[in-house]
């Protein structure tokens, strides 16, 4: 294969046969193709896009570059997966995990870190003392087994290939790509051997698909290439326009996701959290319907069993469930109003920027993250607010990072006189 003709090829809009995606993988995760050369393949394909054969083609190479599980078939059941295609304050795994497991329906996933400006569950995750990601596929497998739930990081085996380009797109600007966002996110579910899928396909200014058409066609790619595999795919569409939930960054989001499996929680994410769950017990083999669903799953909340669950997976992966023990930041500041009003706009974008700022996630593959720092939006679209009244909390580590974050938060609120339209937050489901 001339690595150089391939990328030229594509670079003209060209057509790549299979063969040659299969062994364009095979030689970057083999190390033969560098990463400045994956770089370019991947530019090329941001400005012009893969055919529907091509992106099935990527993902079957994706797949074949490691190892696959049938989790289904070890645990004897019928599985059940979520996965968001990435959005600002999305600690929906962290929620959703617990109460489907007290539901009695087995939850082992996969799960990845921050992206571009996006966050990660694992970072999340990790700012839970003690907590451990690295699990092999085997103990992943017992832990679900065992309690119902288990959340890894994707094992060095499962898709190799897609933890080498994944780092290597949130370092290059090539993330938010149709084809190349449903290869990464379809070949790990598939390669974990999920038998049903529920796709959270964020929308708008903090998502990587800006517009409904464009996250109608990412969902519409993603589900043929699950249908394909004979796997169930339900789509949500889901407005991230402004942050879910009110926390973003790691610690504040455990803590958020945690007191809405508590039965408290913001009404949006908590709102976000139920219907998910109604969807992945209706694919379930408990046999009921999306409503019983919906009503297993509040109950969950409400009962105590689903905050029961969460102690149990997070000590079964060497945590400690505690809220108390979860980092705090040193400095805490309000943003306050400048005037009046309700609020128009809290674009999730710039909140995710300023949380990025205060240390949350990363600039570069690698970097350290403070688990401990964020931001908790008090306020958000609809809500009226009194002038000098908190708009937002910063948690951060010192003063000099309380005034950068504070005028970054400043500009993503934008407040009005007169009491907005209401927008839904789910715009669209596909099934
Ligand atoms: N989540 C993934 O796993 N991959 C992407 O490309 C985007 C979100």
């Amino acid at each position: 294969m001339n690595v150089v003709e391939l990328i030229g090829r594509k670079k003209a809009g060209g057509e790549l046969s299979a063969a040659e995606l299969q062994a364009f993988i095979a030689g970057y995760v083999g190390g033969e193709i560098p990463d400045y050369q994956a770089s370019a393949f991947l530019m090329a394909v941001c400005w012009r896009g893969l055919t529907p054969a091509e992106t099935h083609a990527l993902t079957e190479a994706m797949i074949h570059s490691g190892e696959t599980v049938d989790l289904a078939e070890r645990l004897g059941r019928r599985v059940v997966d979520k996965h968001s295609t990435g959005g600002v304050g999305d600690k929906i795994t962290i929620a959703v995990g617990p109460v489907v497991a007290a539901c009695g329906v087995p939850f082992g996933k996969m799960s990845g870190r921050g992206l571009g400006h996006t966050g990660g569950t694992l970072d999340k995750l990790e700012s839970i003392p003690g907590f451990r990601v690295e699990l092999t596929t085997d103990e992943l497998v017992e832990q679900t087994r065992e309690i119902g739930i288990a959340v890894a990081g994707q094992s060095a085996n499962l898709v190799p290939a897609d933890k080498k380009l994944y780092a290597l797109r949130d370092v290059t600007a090539t993330v938010d790509e149709v084809s190349l966002i449903a290869a990464s996110i379809m070949s790990k579910k598939i390669a974990a051997g999920a038998s049903a899928l529920v796709l959270d396909v964020k929308v708008g200014e903090g998502a990587f698909m800006r517009t409904v058409d464009d996250a109608r066609e990412l969902a519409l790619v993603m589900r043929e290439l699950g249908i394909r595999a004979g796997m169930d795919v339900v789509c949500v569409l889901s407005d991230m326009d402004q942050p879910l939930g009110r926390a973003v960054g790691n610690a504040v989001e455990v803590r958020e996701a945690v007191e809405t499996i508590a039965g408290g929680g913001p009404p949006d994410f908590r709102e976000l959290v139920v219907d998910a769950c109604g969807q992945l017990l209706a694919l379930s083999d408990l046999g009921v319907d999306e409503a019983e669903g919906r009503r297993r799953a509040e109950a969950a909340m409400t009962d105590g069993s689903a905050l029961a669950k969460y102690e149990e997976w997070i000590r079964a992966q060497g945590g400690d469930p505690n809220l108390a023990a979860l980092p705090v930041a040193p400095v805490v500041a309000t943003v306050d109003a400048p005037q009046a009003g309700f609020v128009h706009e809290l674009r999730a974008r710039e909140v995710a920027l300023a949380a990025l700022e205060l240390g949350a996630g990363r600039h570069q593959a690698g970097d350290p993250v403070d688990h401990a720092v964020g931001v908790v939006c008090l306020k958000k679209r609809g809500d009226t607010v009194e002038a000098g009244e908190a708009l937002a909390e910063i948690h951060a580590r010192d003063d000099a990072a309380v005034d950068a974050a504070r005028a970054s938060l400043l500009a993503a609120y934008e407040l009005g006189d007169a009491e907005p339209e209401p927008r839904p937050l789910v715009l669209d489901v596909i099934r």
